[in-house]
């Protein structure tokens, strides 16, 4: 007798919901913040500091993000 099992798996909506959350807030971060992230606590010097922007910035190079 021949048996054969098939297997459906799916992820829950709520754990591909999250994962596409931090996949945005990191491309974000990595990519296109110039100071808007740590302006949620550090104020309008965030901008001028920009510590996510030169911490990334070979890596927006490298991945063809606009920069500068
Ligand atoms: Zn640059």
């Amino acid at each position: 007798m021949k048996q054969q099992a098939t297997l459906r798996a799916r992820a829950p909506g709520v754990a591909i919901a999250a994962l596409l959350a931090v996949f945005g807030a990191g491309l974000f971060a990595m990519g296109l913040d110039q100071g808007h992230m740590f302006s949620v606590v550090e104020g309008a010097a965030a901008f001028d500091a920009m510590y996510l922007h030169e911490l990334s910035h070979d890596v927006r190079h490298a991945a063809g993000f606009p920069c500068h």
